[in-house]
């Protein structure tokens, strides 16, 4: 997969150097190109960012520099990544990023991720964008950050960890928390008996020590439906909707 990210701050963007992306990107499954936005600004000081129309408090981030940096991406389109990217720009306002969006995108050849910072992008670089590739507005969630950065980092990670060869082990992506709907079941590992200094000894479920395979599958079942309905209750609807789902196409 083909990824480019356009930031005033590239280097927040090296801890994909590090770890399966960091890996992944040395195997060439991931071709990640970091631009640093300020190389699109042709004045002295290589400003990105104006005073808002209206005014109000903050800045905005210029649209002439947004368009000379993703015209840069755009020109840069080879065989494998098709004509455009999906462009990704982060925002409190965007869309929620989940497993499922992390899914759709992992399935693109190419994307693009446009890192806002201050008060964010002036609003017509959406539609100038919009005109030359799809654009999805995307949110980590219900807060603000200072930039889009993080959100980066984090999407890069859920989409990166997706692509074939990424994980070592396939079948781990399989079970995991968000896959099905449901939250992820308590993992154990040796000891069987652990002592955490305070003299309580705190042991390991037994049914998972027997090595009985349909009982441990019956129990992290059930384990998983009582820590979503502890912790996320408001999955457990999209849990039934995905298993549902998957019971018709087996009719
Ligand atoms: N004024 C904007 C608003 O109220 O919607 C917030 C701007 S925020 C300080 C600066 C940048 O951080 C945004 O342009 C976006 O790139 C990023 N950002 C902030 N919160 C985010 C979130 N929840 N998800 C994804 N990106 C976010």
């Amino acid at each position: 997969m083909r990824i480019d990210a356009v930031s005033i701050f590239p280097d927040y963007l090296a801890a994909l150097d590090i770890s399966l992306i960091g890996k992944a990107r040395r195997e060439g499954i991931i071709d990640l190109r970091v631009h640093d936005l300020r190389d699109f600004a042709h004045d002295r000081h290589r400003t990105v960012d104006d005073t808002p129309y209206g005014g109000g408090a903050g800045m905005v981030m210029k649209p002439q520099p947004w368009s000379e940096a993703l015209t840069h991406v755009l020109d840069s389109a080879d065989e494998t990544t098709g004509p455009a990217p999906v462009l990704v720009v982060p925002g409190p306002g965007g869309e929620r990023f989940t497993q499922a969006t992390a899914r759709e995108l992992a399935q693109a050849p190419w994307l693009a991720f446009a890192c806002g910072r201050y008060e964010g992008i002036d609003e017509r670089v959406y539609e100038w964008a919009a005109e030359r590739m799809p654009v999805r507005v995307v949110s980590l969630g219900d807060y603000v950050l200072n930039g889009g950065e993080v959100a980066v980092l984090a999407m890069v990670e859920a989409i990166g960890r997706l692509l074939p060869g990424v994980v070592g082990n396939a079948e781990s992506l399989v079970e995991e928390s968000h896959e099905g709907g449901l939250l992820e079941y308590p993992i154990y590992t040796k000891p069987a008996v652990w002592d955490g200094g305070d003299g309580v000894e705190r042991t390991v479920p037994d049914v998972l020590l027997g090595g009985n395979h349909a009982a441990i599958a019956q129990w992290r079942h059930e384990q998983r439906l009582a820590r979503t309905a502890a912790r996320r209750p408001d999955l457990l609807h999209v849990a039934a909707t995905t298993q549902e789902l998957a019971g018709l196409e087996h009719s």
